[in-house]
């Protein structure tokens, strides 16, 4: 569709949406004076601290600091990106979507959306087939392994009978085309290259789903000892393996609350620790744990523990993904099931109890990476220690912390009998010699990020005043062209150069908007001001906040100036720097004379800013 169109459509949706009603159907509201609270779904809390704003159509939690609009709130709760927020709102209110730009586009959206109607009937077909006499071995199966058929049909779990064709012929009766239920993945090509063949056949089916709880594809476990043990949907038009996680949808909330994702290997490893009650469990599908899962991963969750076998594929398995995570700046645990079983056998054997004895017992990243340094050399001798550290310093050159790095050395150096100040030594120079094969700039911005940026009471006044839509423009006008910008922090002034450059353009720009300028972590500063218990600054308030930065910037230039006369070369210069600094001086004394006094003090600053 033409870009004009999709803004116009935003717009139609963003007019005419309630963020009390979008919030409200995942998160139980109540009213609360000007707000509505409720317990926040991005963190862990016992008592509300999540805001919503019915009026300005803004939430914010001042237990984690998130915040944003309704379709902020869609994105994070959901996990898609602006515009499939913005459709699954619009669907919701019923505004008509705007028609694709090209028949290519209205063809792969038509493509998309009976390869998704084909894997729905698909499961409704597999269900069925577990429940009907043709499933009773498959029953049996599953009783074997602890799931019986109510346990079964919550996970969604099915039954793919033997036979060629089964569900081809189902899918055909539902009027779907043998090309849509092939680009599905449901069926695969004849060798000889005439017709299609069921893909799963005589197999347990476990649905996945995609972030918005579309089931995009279906991997099945053999009833017996058959090859392949699990059998993986292929990448489609609606499956991408690499940023699927097997039951995060189902688990988002869980993985949200407590901040930590478990991995494990298998389908049904996560369908039986979240059996036993085990929060947050997902899956990989027959695909290593790479960058866009940790990516994914990262929206909700600061932790990642995996859980694999203990066998070599589990331990290089969690080796391989130690990158991602780390890059991601996730925390990383590594757990392993005592002597040789799977997750599986440890759920069903010692239930919930046995697996949080296992998730608590995880081993850090610098314990983990010992123990497998320990498997791989002989750290009886020099030549392999050295070579560990090679290894275990390749991977902690991604921390971003220092202070996490400095406790990784100190810890690895004991683990591998090594003097704790060259392994220090070590990490420091593969850290940098990482910043500087990321291209330098990585490195550079971390330092001043680490350092939380606030805003002053008088920047938060002004920013509160622009975003308030009620003021009329010409108030803001007039305002806008006050604003001393030399005079703001660092914060401050990023997001009110982009509320001016809008404004220049005859547009608003929400609170939401201006937060998407600074770092995440600065974010929050902006995104809590609507819901400070503070009256709304009215004009007066606003000039009164310009004149109190324009006074506070004078004050730290009158302080500057003091101390270059201190260390003047000469008499001469100090006499130039004493008049600059009495003529800033008198500026201040300027500010104190009201609304007519600030375009005064507005020219007399213009002049002393060159
Ligand atoms: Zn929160």
């Amino acid at each position: 569709m033409a870009p004009g169109q999709f803004r116009d459509y935003v717009e139609s949706v963003r007019s005419s949406m309630d963020i009390v009603q979008v919030v409200g159907e995942s998160v139980s509201l109540r009213k609360a004076g000007r707000s509505f609270v409720g317990l926040c779904p991005f963190h862990q809390e016992k008592t509300p601290s999540f805001h919503v704003d019915q009026g300005k159509g803004l939430y914010f939690c001042f237990g984690c600091g998130t915040g944003g609009d309704a379709f902020k709130f869609v994105m994070n709760f959901h996990q898609v990106e602006f515009s499939d927020a913005v459709r699954m709102i619009g669907d919701r209110l019923g505004i008509p979507r705007p028609a694709p730009a090209t028949a290519r586009e209205a063809q792969e959206d038509r493509e998309r959306r009976r390869a998704l109607e084909a894997l729905a009937e698909a499961q409704a077909f597999f269900e069925e087939r577990l429940g009907s006499p043709a499933g009773s071995g498959a029953r049996e199966y599953l009783e074997r392994r602890g799931l019986d058929l109510e346990a079964a049909r919550r996970f969604g779990i099915g039954y793919a009978p033997p036979g060629w064709d089964n569900l081809l012929r189902h899918l055909v009766t539902r009027n779907l085309r043998q090309e849509e239920i092939l680009r599905a993945g449901l069926v695969v090509p004849r060798p000889s290259g005439d017709g299609v063949y069921d893909r799963f056949r005589s197999r347990i089916t476990f649905p996945i789903r995609d972030t918005a709880g579309r089931i995009v594809s279906f991997g099945g476990r053999a009833l017996g000892n058959e090859d392949p043990k699990y059998l993986n949907g292929p990448e489609t038009p609606v499956y991408d393996k690499g940023r699927t996680l097997f039951r995060l949808h189902e688990t988002a909330q869980e993985v949200r609350q407590a901040r930590r994702v478990v991995v494990v290997e298998g389908y049904f490893d996560a369908v039986s620790l979240a059996a036993a009650g085990v929060p947050g469990v997902v899956a990989v599908c027959g695909t290593a744990f790479g960058a866009p899962h940790a990516q994914l991963v990262r929206r909700f969750a600061d932790q990642v523990v995996l859980l694999f076998d203990g066998d070599s594929a589990g331990r290089r398995a969690a080796h391989r993904a130690v990158g991602p995570v780390l890059a991601a700046g996730l925390g990383l645990r590594v757990a392993c099931p005592p002597d040789g079983q799977d997750p599986d056998d440890l759920a069903k054997t010692g239930g919930i109890s046995a697996v949080e004895a296992c998730l608590g017992a995880a081993r850090d990243l610098p314990h983990f990476l010992v123990d497998e340094a320990r498997k791989d050399f002989d750290l009886e001798s020099l030549e392999g220690r050295v070579k560990a550290l090679e290894m275990i310093l390749g991977h902690l050159a991604q921390l971003e912390s220092p202070l996490a790095r400095a406790d990784a050395a100190g810890r690895i150096a004991e683990g591998l009998g090594l003097d704790d100040q060259v392994v220090r030594d070590e990490l420091r120079r593969a850290a940098r010699e990482r910043r500087r094969e990321l291209g330098g700039s990585a490195g550079a911005v971390a330092p001043s990020a680490a350092k939380a940026r606030k805003l002053t009471p008088a920047e938060a006044d002004l920013i509160r005043f622009l975003v308030n839509l009620e003021h009329p423009g010409t108030e803001r006008d007039r305002i806008a062209s006050e604003i001393p910008l030399e005079a703001l922090g660092p914060l401050a002034r990023k997001v009110i150069t982009r509320w001016a450059d809008a404004a220049r353009e005859g547009s608003t720009v929400g609170l939401t908007e201006l937060a998407e300028v600074v770092e995440a972590h600065e974010a929050t500063h902006i995104l809590a001001l609507p819901f400070v218990q503070a009256p709304e600054p009215d004009l007066a308030a606003a000039l009164g906040a310009v004149d109190a930065l324009r006074s506070e910037h004078l004050k730290a230039r009158e302080a500057a100036l003091q101390d270059s006369i201190l260390h003047a070369r000469d008499a001469a210069e100090q006499d130039r720097l004493a008049l600059e600094k009495l003529a800033a001086a008198r500026q201040r004394q300027a500010l104190r004379h009201g609304p007519a006094g600030i375009a005064q003090g507005g020219s007399a600053n213009a002049g002393s800013s060159k």
